[in-house]
């Protein structure tokens, strides 16, 4: 019995055991659990499952971000990957942490909700403005995480030294909440969606908060082909010392795999992602204003054929 039983495991990996259909395992790269990208991650996992007809069974990994994310696709330690559009641009063309080494084999899937460089710092800091920054204490980002190249990006772009002229943390963005509710740090730097749960623990303890604009990028945006000028939405976060909007810097997340993943696998992950959107955007409220056409955008890799073949089909692009 016990060696049916294993048998039955190893051939449900292959097979699936007495039903016929080929069961396909497949693991997404996420983020910390206070992000976005985990639920997200969730919200697909889900979606492919609850197909009757679905043959994959996903796991959703929690990961430092897109750094991690995209290096876990290219080692093959996961079939897909959450990643921010400028992340992947800087991989595919071999700069930033991949600086000389191009990674040709990174493909663009679909793009997800749009994303915002947010800088979060205590009232009592007086932290008004990038400036103000200078002898605090910021988490800039752990190195596997997407915001620390965004953060060190406007920091230069500021002329602020990240080694000289703040005390720059790499906590992962999970204890940034807690750890600026206790004094601990000053501000942090957090590339995400909203509403998110790290900004909300953030904002609902007893030291205040207020959202830092992040000015004067004119240079940074021109100069960079993924940056756009966006604003963090204040209001979400109703605890928060300010209301409106503040100024930001931002990019889409994307959904990225490996060249050679199975063509069919990600054409049938594409469909059932597209052909069911409207269940995907009651997943979480930042993918609420998903569209075919904008799920387009950012593209900042080759789009994997199998992702082609399914755009072509449903008219998104040309023949
Ligand atoms: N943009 C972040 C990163 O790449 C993750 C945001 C999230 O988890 O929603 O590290």
């Amino acid at each position: 019995m016990k060696r049916f039983l294993f048998v039955c495991a190893l051939g449900g990996l292959l097979a699936g055991c007495g039903g016929g259909a080929k069961r396909e395992f497949v693991s997404i790269g996420t983020g910390s659990q206070t992000g976005v990208y985990y639920p997200v991650g969730g919200a697909i996992k889900r979606l492919l499952e609850s197909d009757e007809s679905s043959t994959i069974n996903v796991s959703v990994a929690v990961s430092s971000g897109s750094v991690q994310n995209i290096n876990d696709v290219l080692q093959g330690n996961i079939s897909y990957g959450i990643a921010q559009s400028d992340r992947l641009y800087q991989a595919v063309h071999g700069l930033s942490n991949w600086e000389g080494k191009p990674q040709p084999a990174l493909r663009f899937v679909f793009s997800l909700h749009p994303e915002v460089v947010t800088l979060i710092a205590a009232s009592d800091t007086g932290i008004q403005s990038i400036d103000d920054l200078k002898g605090k204490t910021v988490n800039i980002g752990n190195p596997g995480s997407g915001q620390r190249g965004n953060a060190l990006d406007i920091l230069n772009s500021a002329g602020i030294d990240p080694e000289q002229d703040i005390k720059a943390e790499s906590l992962t963005v999970s204890e940034c909440a807690g750890m600026l509710q206790d004094g601990r740090i000053d501000a942090y730097f957090y590339t995400v969606g909203h509403p998110n749960g790290s900004i909300t623990e953030a904002s609902t303890g007893r030291r205040e908060v207020r959202f830092v604009p992040i000015e004067g990028m004119d240079k940074l945006i021109a100069a960079s082909p993924f940056y756009a000028e966006t604003q963090v939405p204040v209001d979400l976060y109703p605890k928060a010392e300010q209301s409106g909007e503040v100024k930001s810097i931002g990019m889409l997340t994307t959904f990225v795999t490996h060249a050679d993943r199975d063509e069919e696998q990600v054409y049938q992950l594409v469909k059932t992602v597209f052909e069911n959107l409207e269940m995907l955007q009651k997943q979480h409220p930042a993918l609420q204003k998903l569209t075919p056409e904008g799920m387009l955008k950012g593209a900042t890799a080759p789009l994997h054929p199998g992702a082609e073949r399914y755009y072509k089909e449903a008219g998104l692009l040309g023949e």
